[in-house]
């Protein structure tokens, strides 16, 4: 362990669902990571696939869309890869499997959506700090806003530890049962509040958030390790949402405001 931080047991429980047993999962779960994880699913599931259209496919799909993201100038190698390797048309729904590796945001049910390949492409880049030298994995990061846990998956190929967390329960279960194909045992799924941030993971090297409010909420600048950096969509007086980098730096904090992104709203409590 590369930490003297005490990690969470199992399973663990957010302060928001005391009393609520069964509310919270801590998860391993996966598929292999191998280059051609996933297709060699079962009957089912294949037939599942070539009647999608997608059929044995998926791999050479996939690398379409990174070599679409690199034209796009995004570059950094390591979240090309991941992208490349993690099987989005395992994250929405068979009717809109065709459109998985798509550059488009997909409804994934309650409302919510999962992002466009080049906005997560995006802000793992701004996490992963290419730019300024980084060519290592990220250690424990956190994401707020678990949704159909497609972003999670590809985290967990570019990061130590990932805790991810959901507000809407119904969420929380589908991602689980997305990600039971996987191998991914260094991706926790939580159940709770994600404006309280996960303490018991703190500090986070990176945290990310798929939802925007009007401020960022004081427990992931608390919970960020020093050196550590945050992105996430934030929403301006005007209503526009624009995208945010914070580091954490032994001097304090450095806010930059960059492009404008729409985020699904960061809420408070669960559901
Ligand atoms: N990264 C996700 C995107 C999901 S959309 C994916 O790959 O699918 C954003 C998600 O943030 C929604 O599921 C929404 O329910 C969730 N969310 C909003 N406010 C939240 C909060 N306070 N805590 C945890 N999740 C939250």
């Amino acid at each position: 362990m590369k930490t003297a931080v005490s990690r969470p047991g199992f399973p663990v429980r957010l302060k928001s669902d005391a009393g609520v047993p069964s509310a919270t999962k801590n998860i391993a779960v996966g598929v292999r990571n191998t280059g051609a994880a996933g297709l060699n699913g079962t009957k089912n599931e294949s037939r599942t696939l070539i009647s999608s259209g997608l059929g044995m496919d998926s791999l050479a799909v996939r690398t379409r869309m990174v070599q679409k993201l690199a034209a796009q100038g995004l570059k950094d190698p390591q979240v090309l890869a991941a992208m490349g390797h993690v099987e989005r048309h395992r994250f929405v729904d068979s009717a809109l499997v065709n459109q998985a590796y798509e550059d488009t945001s997909l409804p994934i049910g309650l409302g919510q959506t999962i992002s466009k390949p080049n906005v997560v492409a995006r802000m793992l880049e701004l996490l992963m700090r290419a730019d300024q030298g980084n060519r290592g994995k990220l250690g424990r990061v956190l994401e707020i806003g678990t949704g159909c846990g497609y972003q999670a998956a590809v985290l967990a190929q570019l990061a130590t530890e990932v805790y991810s967390i959901e507000r809407l329960r119904g969420l929380h279960d589908k991602a689980r049962e997305n990600l039971r194909h996987f191998r991914l045992p260094n991706l926790h799924l939580l159940f709770g509040d994600g404006m309280i941030g996960y303490a018991r993971g703190a500090p986070y090297a990176a945290i990310i958030a798929a939802a925007g409010g009007e401020a960022l909420p004081q427990a992931w600048i608390d919970q960020l390790a020093v050196g550590g950096r945050l992105v996430a969509p934030l929403q301006a007086a005007n209503g526009a949402q624009a995208l945010v980098v914070v580091d954490k730096t032994a001097n304090g904090i450095q806010q930059t405001l960059l492009e404008a992104v729409h985020f699904v709203p960061l809420k408070s409590g669960t559901s």
